[in-house]
């Protein structure tokens, strides 16, 4: 996937505000944030959507779900809380073609999403 703007940053050929990474996946600050605290939480191997996850991936979730555990955590947003969002394909929003779980705090977020 030598042209996924994730796989680039996850190779150090795009820079980014790294805040949280384990062997398997890397957080870092969105370029648009959408809170005070905007992190995305991806894996380091490409998967395209959730669409695209398997069985197989079941432990890598969980870590992606660990690693925004810590994000919130090292943000200091984890007790007061957040939200973490995934996108899917067009009518989710998703407009990166790497998974990544959006961690969003330090604001009140409002229901429903738009
Ligand atoms: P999606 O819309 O796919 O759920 O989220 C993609 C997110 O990636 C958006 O919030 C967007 O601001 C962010 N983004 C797009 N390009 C870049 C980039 O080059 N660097 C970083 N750090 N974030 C990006
Ligand atoms: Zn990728």
């Amino acid at each position: 996937m030598a042209e996924c703007l994730f796989c680039r940053i996850v190779r150090g050929e795009l820079p980014a505000q790294i805040v949280h990474e384990t062997d398997a996946v890397i957080a870092f600050r969105d370029l648009h944030p959408q809170a005070p605290t905007h992190v995305l939480v991806i894996p380091r191997r490409h998967i395209a959507t959730l669409n695209d996850l398997t069985a197989d991936d079941a432990p890598l979730m969980g870590e992606i779900a660990l690693a925004a555990q810590e994000v919130a955590r090292l943000e200091g947003i984890a007790e007061r809380g957040y939200r973490t969002i995934m996108n899917c394909n067009l009518a989710g929003g998703q407009t990166v073609y790497h998974i990544h779980l959006h961690v969003l705090g330090g604001r009140q977020m409002t229901w429903p999403p738009g």
